[in-house]
């Protein structure tokens, strides 16, 4: 990647995301699952920028959604209404009705409560709600606790029982139309068994719904297939599928993925720049970079790792190969402002190195803020060999625009 010349062309930081990859990962899963009726819905909430969205539209995608304004996003770019999902465990009134008015594949219940929105909502608005459950399978996905899901402890889905319960109503109502399951027990998995156990336990659920004639279409697995940050040992997209695969003998259901992180981590970059450095009580090194926990918040929310790598020199001096230990920071007024703790990093930098921080193209720019007034960076995509610009610099009008009008 010509990080230089697209920092010296639009500055830093930026995100830059590699196309190429993106569509190579779409279609390791679309081969994993070959054979099989299967729809990959990207989970959009990952990277949501428009042209990633209609990337993976153009390739066959559907979408996961969890807002109304990710549905929107999705339809924008071309996404069929009928490979559109909706999940989230607080849906408002208005997000419902016009998921209902556009008629989309279905809605992911992750409680009673919300089973007595959307059958209320679609009673008034004379419709049936194609509906799925999302089950909490109670499996430790063994991933970190804040994108852990899948346990009761966590406040996602309903326990199997409840989820009969769901079933048995939604069977039962003029506006409640059961078409599918739906599970997804964590992000950044590692580990293929609690995906085999928890397929294995909704699989049976699946089963025994069959027996009471609710049969169920859509076996919605989630997403949460891991990457690659620093050294995990990752499962391959052909053992995750013949996992989920081997539970489903003897049902006819179409396979839903829900993909996100694997989609668009890879392959994505923040490329930042070196400020300052400075020596703190003695022998504590700080590198100080123009990017900040605003732009790229995973380190600071998650204790996040991301490999990190400085591009010195620029053809200026000798470049030493010599390291030392530092702190990579941004300039916020937060401790927790930093990308990267005591890193081995060239013991000879200066003002304008670039530090490119991987891995960063799946929930990086999508969290990023306004704090501070930093205006949120560019992002930029890489592909058939050419760079473009897929969302421009925010300025500082876009940042006042709301409010100019009332000082
Ligand atoms: C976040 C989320 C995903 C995507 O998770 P990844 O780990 O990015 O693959 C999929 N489905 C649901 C319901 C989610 O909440």
């Amino acid at each position: 990647m010509e990080f230089r010349e697209l920092a010296d062309k639009y500055n830093t930081p930026y995100y830059l995301y590699d196309f190429e990859k993106y569509k190579k990962q779409f279609e390791k899963i679309q081969e994993a699952f070959r054979g099989r009726k299967s729809l990959i819905a990207y989970a959009i909430k990952s990277n949501s920028n428009l042209s990633v969205v209609k990337l993976f539209a153009d390739m066959g995608a559907g979408a996961d959604c969890v807002s109304i304004g990710e549905i929107h996003r999705a339809l924008k770019v071309g996404i069929p209404k009928y490979k559109i999902i909706f999940s989230g465990v607080g849906k408002r009134d208005e997000e419902i009705r016009e998921a209902l008015e556009i008629g989309i594949l279905f809605i992911n219940l992750e409680s009673k409560a919300e089973m007595g929105r959307v059958e209320k909502i679609a009673k008034e608005l004379g419709v049936v709600a194609r509906i799925s459950v999302r089950v909490n399978p109670n499996i430790d996905p063994q991933t970190h606790p804040y994108i852990s899901t899948g346990l009761h402890e966590n406040k996602f889905g309903v326990d199997i029982e409840s989820a009969k319960e769901i079933y048995i109503h939604s069977k039962n109502s003029p506006h409640l139309e059961p078409v599918g399951v739906h599970f997804h027990i964590g992000s950044q998995l590692t580990q293929l068994d609690p995906i085999r156990e928890a397929s294995e336990k909704i699989a049976t659920l699946v089963k025994h719904l069959k027996v009471l004639d609710i049969d169920l279409k859509f076996f919605d697995v989630g997403g949460g297939l891991g990457v690659q940050y620093s050294d995990e040992v990752l499962i391959p997209p052909y053992n995750y599928a013949q996992a989920i695969l081997s539970t489903l003998s003897g049902l006819d259901v179409t396979v839903v993925l829900e993909p996100g992180r694997y989609l668009t981590a890879e392959g994505g970059y923040f490329v930042t720049s070196v400020l300052y450095e400075k020596q703190n009580s003695g022998d504590k090194r700080f590198v100080i970079v123009d990017g900040a926990m605003n732009d790229l918040l995973r380190p600071s929310l998650y204790n996040a790792f991301h490999r990190i790598e400085f591009i010195v020199g620029e053809g200026k001096k000798e470049i030493s190969e010599k390291v030392s230990k530092a702190d990579i920071v941004g300039p916020v007024c937060e401790s927790g402002d930093f990308f990267g703790k005591d890193r081995y990093i060239p013991t000879e930098i200066e003002h304008g190195d670039l530090v490119i921080v991987h891995t960063a193209g799946a929930y990086g720019f999508v969290m990023s803020s306004n704090y501070n007034s930093r205006s949120r960076p560019p992002e930029l995509a890489f592909e058939n060999g050419e760079y473009r610009t897929i969302r421009e610099r925010e300025s500082f009008e876009t940042l006042i625009e709301l409010e100019e009008k009332f000082i």
